[in-house]
């Protein structure tokens, strides 16, 4: 089932006919073509496709970091007139989400400190934040020390911690096993519902996108060729 994107207007995001494409050397790379999907306030959902589908592309595009052409919308209103800072809003680039010289601690708390929050409020969050994601102890670890699982958690806390309300992941689950795949997957849904964030997931693989999602579009060469509810496809199994 492929089910129209609606009016937009009251959800947390909307694209319409978003395009996008890479020039080097006078060559150009169709990256995205009329890309059109909603998000809905504190929904999952999963951007599937395979390498070279543009996924990460639509992601910073979403981001403000790569130029799009086509209209898209945040909480109403035309991204572009929304400064960059102002649009509350996480990207985790894909396995380069935190700092290696910096602790858990100061990796999470990077978005406050940019944001010029006062030392005490920013303790009480990371510490709050921390806790909620069970990784309060290894606050003072550095990156390295980490297993890739631990690491995932931390960058999520991170994306969470600035109260981001649209959060852009980008195959958050690459380093986990199977076990962990699974825990993050209910952890997503569990942080879209605590935190009332929407999420964007990026992932190649289909299973992922099935557990952790209210809704899948799936693209293919920069189009997207379906969007449904993540159920429908349990179903049709
Ligand atoms: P995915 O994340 O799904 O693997 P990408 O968004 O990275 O896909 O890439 C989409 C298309 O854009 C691919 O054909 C890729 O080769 C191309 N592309 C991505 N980044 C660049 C870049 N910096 N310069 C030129 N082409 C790029
Ligand atoms: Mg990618």
């Amino acid at each position: 089932m492929i089910s129209k994107p609606s009016s937009g207007i009251t959800s947390k995001l909307s694209l319409r006919n978003v395009s996008s494409e890479y020039i080097h050397r006078k060559e150009h790379t169709i990256a995205l073509s009329k890309v059109s999907f909603d998000v809905e306030k504190g929904e999952v959902v999963a951007i599937l496709g395979s390498s070279g589908s543009g996924k990460t592309t639509l992601l910073k595009v979403i981001a403000g970091f790569q130029d799009y052409g086509g209209d898209i919308k945040l909480d109403g209103a035309d991204i572009e007139n929304i400064p960059i800072r102002s649009r509350r809003l996480a990207y985790i680039p894909q396995n380069k989400a935190l700092y290696p010289r910096f602790t858990v601690f100061d990796n999470i708390a990077f978005p406050l400190k940019l944001a010029k929050m006062p030392l005490d409020e920013m303790k009480k969050r990371v510490n709050k934040v921390a806790k909620d994601f069970g990784i309060e102890l290894l606050l003072s670890r550095k990156p390295r020390q980490l297993s890739g699982g631990q690491r995932q958690m931390v960058a999520l806390a991170k994306a969470v911690v600035n109260y981001a309300e649209l959060l852009l992941l980008d195959e958050p689950f690459s380093e986990l096993d199977e076990e962990n795949k699974s825990k993050m997957c209910l952890l997503l849904k569990e942080v879209s519902v605590r935190y009332g964030a929407s999420i964007i997931l990026v992932t190649h693989d289909y299973l992922i996108a099935q557990k952790a999602s209210n809704k899948i579009v799936n693209l293919e060469d920069g189009k997207v060729v379906s969007i449904r509810r993540s159920t429908d496809i349990l179903s049709s199994l």
